[in-house]
């Protein structure tokens, strides 16, 4: 199984873009950035915003907690390639506490609203809006031969009032190359792909396009998130209540993969549920035939019929927001 796009992306660079291993980074100094407030922390990082004293110019402070120096280099790396590209969180600078040693991360700062204040303010054109910038950062990153692998809501920051959306979190990203062997434990348990589920390691960009599937369909349906299991196994069959399990017995046979036996025990047969039963007074302004078919598309078993970014971006669902970029 290889990617059907991009597959040969860090092949046709040098060497010190993929080699991440290899990068001397030059850690600048952290005096220059004056901490304010903790705005967030996650399970490998203290995030703060912040104050460049040189320039005055607002930032965000992420203080890396004690990984694996190659866990590191990894991200800074993935950083320093997408840097500049369509809505991607700019890394500005990579810092170190001169006493502690800790590595720190120096973004470009958004000024965003927490998702669940926020996505119920949306209209049907915020939404298809907002999900095609994001489509352009996840085209981009896949064209660069970068995977997210972490696609969800709170890796998403957006500045509504400036109408701005920046992919953020590129701790799980790695680097693809055709055949090799990925890691399944990346993403989070609702925004997992049917393939890290099944323990199929060798997975590409297409991943990125089931989590942003699993948001697309949080969104429109107010229901987040979307899918919602109790542990990883669990979580496979909340998908299969949802598109069913004859996709998924095809799926299997097709990539020769067993059910974990846990999976197996508590798997019944299931329908497809149709789209329409999701639908309810609060979320029936964002419905139509075009975001169902969409739907379709990208919350598929197996990964090499989802749509890739780009044929995301042209589906009929975003005709509206094509035409008013053009
Ligand atoms: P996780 O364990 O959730 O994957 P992490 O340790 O990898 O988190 P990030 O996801 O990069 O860290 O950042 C944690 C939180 O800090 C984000 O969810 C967000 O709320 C906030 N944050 C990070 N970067 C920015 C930014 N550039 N602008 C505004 N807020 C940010």
């Amino acid at each position: 199984s290889i990617a059907k796009t991009y597959p040969y992306a860090n092949t046709n660079k040098p060497k010190e873009y993929y080699d991440y291993e290899a990068l001397q980074v030059t850690w600048g100094s952290q005096d220059v950035y004056e901490i304010s407030k903790k705005i967030g922390r996650g399970k490998y990082s203290e995030v703060f915003s912040g104050v460049n004293a040189l320039n005055q110019q607002q930032c965000v402070i992420k203080v890396l907690k004690p990984v694996k120096k190659k866990k590191i280099k990894r991200e800074i790396k993935i950083l320093q390639n997408l840097t500049g590209g369509p809505n991607i969180i700019g890394l500005l600078d990579v810092v170190r506490d001169p006493e502690s040693r800790v590595p720190c991360l120096i973004f470009e700062s958004v000024n965003n609203t927490d998702f669940r204040t926020l996505y119920p303010r949306f209209s049907d054109m915020d939404v298809r809006y907002y999900m095609y910038e994001l489509l352009k950062a996840i085209d981009y990153c896949h064209s660069m031969g970068i995977m997210h692998r972490d696609v969800k809501p709170h890796n998403v920051m957006i500045d509504h009032e400036q109408k701005q959306i920046r992919l953020i979190d590129w701790g799980l990203a790695d680097f693809y190359h055709p055949g090799e062997k990925y890691n399944v434990r990346v993403a989070s348990r609702c925004f997992k792909g049917p393939e890290l589920l099944v323990d199929f390691h060798y997975y590409d960009y297409s991943l990125d396009l089931w989590s942003f599937g699993c948001m697309l369909a949080g969104m429109i349906f107010r229901k987040e998130p979307f899918f919602s299991g109790a542990d990883n196994y669990d979580q496979l069959i909340k998908i299969a209540k949802v598109i069913g399990t004859d996709k998924l017995h095809t799926y299997l046979k097709k990539y020769d993969l067993k059910l974990h036996p846990q999976i197996q025990k508590n798997l019944g047969k299931y329908a497809v549920k149709p789209w329409d039963k999701f639908v309810t007074n609060d979320n029936q302004k964002y419905m139509s035939a075009e975001v169902f078919d969409l739907l379709d598309n990208l919350l598929q078993y197996d990964h090499q019929d989802r749509p890739t970014a780009k044929e995301a971006m042209n589906h009929p669902y975003f005709a509206p927001i094509r035409n008013q970029q053009q």
